[in-house]
């Protein structure tokens, strides 16, 4: 099929486990799966952060830069000191992920965050995260419905996401209130540079953002990769992201 978008999406390193296997790089096959399968064509990018030169090749070939979830980024990343309650980092990732952005940015293509996507989207323009949102937001609802807790069900939804009317997000998902999943322990503190805020869960904790521009740059803080079937009207995401790619083919 000719002209579908080649969508790049970075690796996260899973450290070598004596006696099993080798280090490996690896990604969630679902987000690889709603990118085939909403017409792209999907490329793995493994984090060589020690071949700099590498980035700026895969940015001048990919349409656009799928950014997945995964661990959580350094903190140093954003100027701050590391919590207790921060998790496992991958310095790597974070380093190619970071350079991406900027060249895809520059390049003016499309780029789409999920979970820490978003989260690094915002590191990448300048903004801070909770490291962790049980202990610096107390009031918090639950959003940790992570397998390290006991939750192996991706498509639970056990809050409601409100999306801000007028924004990018909103003319995607086409309503106010959507029910999503929330599998992360982490959260947008300060917004970065030209980023707005399209979504906020019920207490307030930052589940959208977006640039204010008509490009393509958009981060969502649940995951839409595991939601197709239980909630179709999350392919959206996807189709537009890949729309927005493949007018750029
Ligand atoms: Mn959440």
């Amino acid at each position: 099929m000719p002209g579908r978008p080649l969508i790049g999406i970075p690796l996260q390193t899973y450290p070598a486990v004596p006696g099993e296997r080798p280090a490996l790089w690896g990604i969630g096959r679902s987000y690889l799966e709603a990118l085939a399968r909403h017409g792209a064509v999907p490329l793995p990018i493994p984090p060589l952060a020690s071949d700099p030169e590498l980035a700026r090749l895969y940015a001048e070939r990919i349409d656009g830069l799928l950014l997945a979830g995964g661990s959580d980024i350094a903190p140093t990343r954003y100027g701050e000191p590391v919590r207790a309650q921060c998790g496992a980092i991958d310095p790597e990732r974070d380093a190619v992920e970071l350079e991406l952005v900027r060249l895809v940015r520059d390049a003016g293509k499309p780029v789409f965050g999920i979970c820490r996507g978003m989260q690094l989207l915002n590191v990448a323009c300048g903004g801070t995260l909770y490291q962790d949102i049980p202990s610096q937001v107390p009031a918090a609802l639950k959003h940790d419905y992570t397998a390290k807790q006991g939750h192996t069900d991706r498509t639970d939804s056990p809050h409601d996401v409100t999306v801000k009317p007028g924004t990018k997000l909103s003319a995607i998902l086409g309503s106010t209130l959507h029910p999503v999943n929330s599998i992360h322990h982490q959260a947008v503190k300060d917004l970065g540079r030209d980023l707005l805020a399209s979504a906020f869960a019920p207490d307030g904790i930052v589940e959208g953002i977006e640039s204010p521009g008509p490009e393509f740059v958009l981060g969502v803080q649940w995951h839409p990769e595991d939601l197709l079937d239980a909630q179709p009207q999350m392919g959206r995401l996807f189709a537009a992201f890949v729309s927005a790619a493949g007018n750029r083919v």
